[in-house]
């Protein structure tokens, strides 16, 4: 059977269904589990979404938010893992590598249950029973709206599913300004809008609630630890340990501060290095004619799409540093040598 139809009997009778993101979930990874497991919980499956770790309080108003259960928590590891253990479906979602989930990966690996991946990142890895998959969407939660449509329930899109799934078009779009905001993106926001997503609304959730701490500590980043390397189009942020600490740090309030590297006129390719428990984290962004995706997969153990990618390091953060710089200069020609294009 094709895997379409095998995945609409799979969910064609109440289930139990488990659903995941990737580390670090952003509004398009948590909206995408948390629109799609409302749309199933009204179809009457049981659903549990897990996230492999935390995320920002920004997201905390998402429908579901409540029931999200984050396995980096002891107290929470028991009954994900009984939730998985039990699913006859897995949905993965917003990723197509499993160690994206840390630990789950492994776990979802073993799973007998049917495996769905819903996905716009390059590269994916072959895990899945159904792959609902596209680079050309800009977004997971378009996506699951997509999906939603083909599975000819549109009329089962309410507004707090709406509101779940705008959140991560918005974002992973940066506000309707990225290369990927096709003509599709719009289509499908304006039906969410229809649907009860209200524009304005969503956007102060996510980008109006910092806290004084996190624009302070925005503020330093900028004037103290901003690096710029005009001669090969690169600006780059090194935050340390001892930075996040004295700003009192949470999840999500590194989140954006690379763009402002990339804002900068003449610079292509821009980084945030920032330290951490395990090691360095890296995002990169980029103009539209240059792949971090490719840039991240070969020297830092990452990927992503072509201009928003992530990585680590284990090196310390001056080691990586020099890493960074000396393979830009060596691979300048490569990377900047293209012509601009208008979408990913
Ligand atoms: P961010 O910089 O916002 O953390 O991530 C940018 C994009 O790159 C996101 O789509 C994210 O999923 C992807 N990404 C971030 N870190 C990694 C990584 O370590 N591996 C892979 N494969 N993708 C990543
Ligand atoms: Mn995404």
């Amino acid at each position: 059977m094709e895997a379409l139809a095998s995945f609409k009997k799979e969910i064609s009778s109440p289930k139990k269904i488990f659903i995941t993101t990737h580390v670090k979930p952003d509004a398009d990874a948590l909206g995408s589990s948390l629109g799609l497991a409302n749309y199933l919980l009204k179809k009457g499956h049981e659903v549990t979404v897990v996230t492999p770790t935390d995320y920002p309080s920004f997201l905390n108003w998402m429908e579901g938010n409540d029931l999200v259960l984050d396995f980096s928590r002891e107290d929470h590891q028991k009954s994900a893992t009984k939730a998985l253990n039990e699913a006859d479906v897995v949905f993965c979602l917003d990723f197509s590598v499993l160690n994206r989930v840390n630990e789950l990966g492994e776990m979802i690996r073993q799973s007998d249950a049917f495996i769905v991946n819903i996905d716009h990142h390059q590269d994916p890895e072959d895990f899945a029973d159904f792959k609902y998959w596209s680079t050309e969407a800009a977004a997971t939660c378009e996506l699951v709206y997509e999906l939603i449509v083909e599975l000819g329930d549109k009329e089962l899109i309410d507004k707090d599913i709406a509101e779940c799934l705008y959140a991560g078009i918005m974002t992973d779009t940066g506000g309707f300004r990225h290369p990927n905001t096709t003509k599709n993106v719009h289509l499908v926001v304006a039906e969410l809008i229809d649907l009860g997503a209200n524009p304005s609304q969503i956007a102060n959730w996510i980008y109006d609630s910092n806290s004084v701490n996190r624009l302070k500590f925005i503020g330093f980043a900028i004037s103290r630890r901003l690096v710029v390397r005009e001669d090969i189009h690169t600006a780059y942020f090194a935050i340390s340990k001892k930075d996040l600490k004295k700003y009192q740090s949470r999840t999500g309030d590194t989140e954006g501060l690379v763009n402002y590297a990339l804002s900068l006129d003449g610079i292509k390719l821009a980084a945030l290095f920032s330290e951490r428990e395990d090691g360095i984290k890296i995002s990169f962004r980029s103009s539209s004619e240059v792949a971090v995706n490719k840039f991240a997969a070969s020297y830092f153990n990452g990927g992503g799409h072509k201009n928003a990618a992530g990585g680590k390091s284990e090196r310390n953060l001056k080691e990586t540093i020099e890493k960074f710089e000396n393979l830009v200069e060596e691979h300048q020609d490569e990377l900047f040598d293209q012509e601009p294009v208008s979408s990913n």
